[in-house]
């Protein structure tokens, strides 16, 4: 499924959690998850949860729609505990109904489990397949409740040898926050491929998927959860388990390029500087004789910038975005559609009249967008358009949380660059190169996962 107005492959899903020692008042923990979605609502707009522990039971309270058309302060009132996880939601494998909204609480041989989930399974179809001759009922269909019932039929055991158990069973990308009556874990796959970081309230631990949330709520980073690692959090403080140790790493890559909020900081490398670098990069591969670099807001900013400060020409704002269009104001008719960008998008004249233009964007999902903007640059009286994109094509599906389902959606999948940049009409068309990608992110291929752009899918991509 692509987003309806921007054409933007899409994240689909955030997690928070908390687990404090000595909250001041018992709606602290959701409080906090509360603050830590709203950080990480740009990772999930459908569903929004919280779910509360408080050593006996387990509560929840989740909805369709942004976080705060979700949780009311009634919602927070009622969600008592000293431990908080929460969940933010665009769509996943399963659609869009309530029943796959997050956290998921399931009861089991020893109590009460909750879970906030983001990623992809890839052998989801083989282990629920083995989960039902052995009995499961399964009541949604997302991966979460195939890693539920993986939990509960290794029930005998206590969670934390369930959860090592699961976690050679399960194969795919994941960033898994799990909450029992009195403990909280964290959970990585084994290539690092979904990000999730550790932080530090006051003493109290909590878990992130990016660390922008942990800045929102006041609180230190810690560090990264390793790949393959559980970490435990209770009243002990905190413990690890490094379960999986995999020589691969594999970083999903469109983190650093579009998907994680560029304040954030993930796996050492800071967003901010990652889309600037590659701005630079691509100043060095493509100079251009042009008057102005301006950018595709917000997404392009950061390589624009980069780009402006590599090449010497002047950064300015040639395209303005009304911030207050969020999805659930989109209604899927013709007419909104057509309207969609231009609600979104606006050209500024007076800046780009007469000028040749160098415009950067983070990547081209099925050029409807590109296209609409280069019109809209023209039609304001643009005298040249060069888009340059700080991605290279993106070819292939993403099998590990991101929403492109269907290869031929992807236009760099049947078009080369030149018919591309026909299409979209702009006067030429560059993407990064692949090696110049990873050199201005500073690190090697190897540590990376790429598969959008290459089809070398590290985790496999069998199954779904
Ligand atoms: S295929 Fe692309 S979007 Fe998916 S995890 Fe890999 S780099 Fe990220």
């Amino acid at each position: 499924m692509f987003h309806e107005i921007d054409d933007k492959l899409h994240d689909e899903c955030g997690v928070f959690g908390i687990f404090m020692q000595n909250p001041d008042t018992m709606t602290d923990a959701a409080r906090t998850a509360f603050y830590g979605l709203y950080a990480l609502q740009h990772r999930g707009q459908e569903s929004a949860g919280i779910a509360v522990a408080d050593d006996r039971h387990i509560g929840l309270h989740k909805g369709m729609g942004l976080v705060a058309d979700v949780v009311k302060p009634y919602h927070i009132d009622n969600l008592r505990g000293h431990i908080a996880i929460g969940h933010v939601r665009y769509s996943t494998t399963g659609g869009s109904a309530l029943v796959n909204a997050q956290p998921l609480v399931f009861h089991y041989l020893k109590g009460m489990v909750a879970l906030s989930y983001n990623g992809n399974l890839v052998n989801t179809v083989e282990l629920k397949k083995r989960l039902e001759t052995y009995g499961s009922v399964f009541q949604t269909t997302t991966d979460t409740e195939v890693i539920a019932n993986l939990l509960a039929r290794y029930s005998q055991d206590d969670l934390e040898d369930a959860l090592n158990k699961a976690m050679i069973d399960i194969k795919g990308a994941f960033a898994l926050i799990i909450m029992t009556e009195d403990r909280m874990l964290g959970v990585r796959d084994q290539m690092g491929i979904r990000p999730l970081c550790i932080g530090n309230l006051h003493g109290d631990y909590i878990l992130a998927s990016e660390s922008a949330a942990l800045d929102t709520v006041g609180a230190e980073f810690v560090r990264d959860v390793n790949p393959g690692e559980v970490v435990v959090i209770d009243r002990k403080g905190l413990r690890s388990l490094q379960v999986i140790n995999s020589p691969r790493r594999a970083h999903c890559i469109f983190e650093y390029i579009y998907f994680a909020r560029p304040d954030s900081t993930i796996d050492g490398l800071n967003v901010n500087q990652a889309r600037r670098e590659l701005g630079r990069q691509l100043a060095r591969e493509f100079p251009i004789a042009a008057d102005m670099v301006i950018a595709v807001p917000d997404s392009g900013t950061a390589a624009a910038l980069g780009y402006a400060e590599e090449s010497g020409l002047p950064f300015e704002e040639g395209l303005m975005k009304n911030r207050y269009v969020g999805r659930t104001f989109i209604q899927p008719t013709q007419q909104m559609r057509e309207m969609g960008v231009r609600l979104k998008l606006n050209a500024v004249a007076e800046v780009v009249r007469g000028k040749r233009l160098i415009m950067i964007d983070d990547s081209i999902v099925r050029g409807t967008t590109s296209k609409k903007i280069v019109q809209m640059l023209r039609n304001v009286g643009a005298q040249e358009v060069h888009m340059v994109v700080s991605s290279p094509p993106t070819k292939f599906p993403c099998y590990y949380g991101i929403d492109t389902s269907r290869r031929e959606e992807l236009i760099a999948s049947t078009m080369d660059v030149d018919q591309i940049c026909q299409y979209i009409g702009a006067d030429s068309l560059h993407y990064i190169s692949r090696a110049g990608m990873f050199k201005a992110l500073g690190s090697e291929a190897e540590i990376f996962c790429d598969a959008c752009f290459c089809g070398e899918y590290p985790a496999g991509a069998e199954g779904k």
